[in-house]
């Protein structure tokens, strides 16, 4: 029916990497109305045998919660996801170092679900360069991914590139670029935020900046959905409301795991980035409550926006994107 509601959308959110961490967390998303998550499964530190346990660990939890949870690797399982009230959920990487530098990679990992990913997390490395970093641009090796995740169908994602790397991506892409989790900067100062210029490049590809739940990034601690509302309000004045989404960064807790193959190596990839580090920010306060996704909607229609365009930033938006970038038939299945 076309009067159906789109689906509610979150481009990026972020369990442990790890098998055994506590899956159901996710049914949380599913109680703020949320009908798709894109959960990520590496980032440029992440443990490559950690990227695999988790992939099997979240597709096997998946598999035996099929009556909650759907691996969404098309639109039209999206679709079914939400008409059955299950959470549909996909995968992202968050940096191509699990690529191992072999392009080709990105059809292996978009045969077990993953529909989204990034070249380079916060520093440079072989394929792209990173929004901590002195970006010198895309590398011959990052060029080639770029092309593999247009034909297989991964959406390019540039929330943790460099400037310079971003437009050569947006540049070079085939396919709509997005901005999964990634806030304007004209709002506020950090180095994951992104310039106006950025923002109109990604909308120039019919990409979609997703708005993130992150205090930090939004500049207000602790943050609240009228926050995120703000600069969704900024992205859609800009660029268009059909150029934003959602993309909270939601990140459940740790449950003792590690992120990297030791603490120092973690912070590596923070090191220059004083806006971005969690100290002196309680749990609590580091992220806008899932809870104030409703508060977001209100915010927006006191703003002025209708109903159409409040679905199209909660979902319809990166729904199209999805439509024009993902796969239309399934390569594997999940079960
Ligand atoms: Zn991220």
């Amino acid at each position: 029916m076309e009067d159906e509601k789109p689906v509610v959308w979150d481009a990026h959110s972020c369990l442990p990497i790890e098998a055994d961490v506590t899956f159901g967390n996710l049914d949380r998303h599913r109680a703020v109305g949320f009908d798709f998550v894109s959960v990520n499964v590496a980032m440029d530190m992440t443990p490559l045998e950690s990227t695999l346990k988790a992939i099997a660990y979240f597709r096997e939890c998946i598999r035996y919660n099929s009556g909650k949870y759907m691996l969404a690797t098309t639109v039209a399982d999206v679709e079914t996801a939400k008409r059955t009230g299950r959470l549909a959920i996909s995968f992202d990487i968050e940096g191509a170092e699990c690529l191992l530098g072999r392009p080709e990679m990105v059809g292996l990992y978009a045969d077990l679900g993953v529909r989204q990913m990034h070249l380079a997390y916060n520093l440079n490395n072989a394929y792209a360069g990173g929004c901590h970093d002195n970006d010198g641009g895309l590398t011959e090796l990052g060029r080639a991914v770029v092309e593999a995740a247009n034909h297989y169908g991964v959406t390019m994602d540039c929330s943790h590139s460099g400037h310079r790397s971003s437009l050569e991506i947006m540049e070079l892409s085939s396919k709509p670029v997005v901005f999964s989790h990634s806030n304007p900067l004209a709002l506020a100062e950090s180095k994951r935020n992104i310039t106006d210029e950025q923002i109109l490049a990604c909308a120039s590809t019919g990409g979609v900046v997703g708005i993130c739940g992150y205090s930090r990034f939004l500049g207000a601690i602790p943050s609240t959905g009228e926050d995120m509302a703000r600069h969704i309000d900024y992205v859609a004045k800009l660029a268009g409301v059909e150029h934003v989404g959602i993309g909270w960064d939601y990140t459940y807790p740790h449950e003792g795991i590690e992120l990297a193959a030791s603490a120092g190596e973690y912070r590596k990839y923070f090191i220059d980035a004083t806006m971005n580090e969690d100290e002196g920010v309680s749990d609590n306060d580091a992220y806008t409550p899932l809870e104030h996704r409703t508060v977001i909607c209100d915010a927006l229609e006191g703003m002025g926006y209708g109903s159409a365009e409040i679905d199209h930033i909660m979902g319809g938006n990166f729904l199209r994107v999805a439509r024009e970038s993902w796969p239309p038939q399934a390569t594997t299945r999940a079960s």
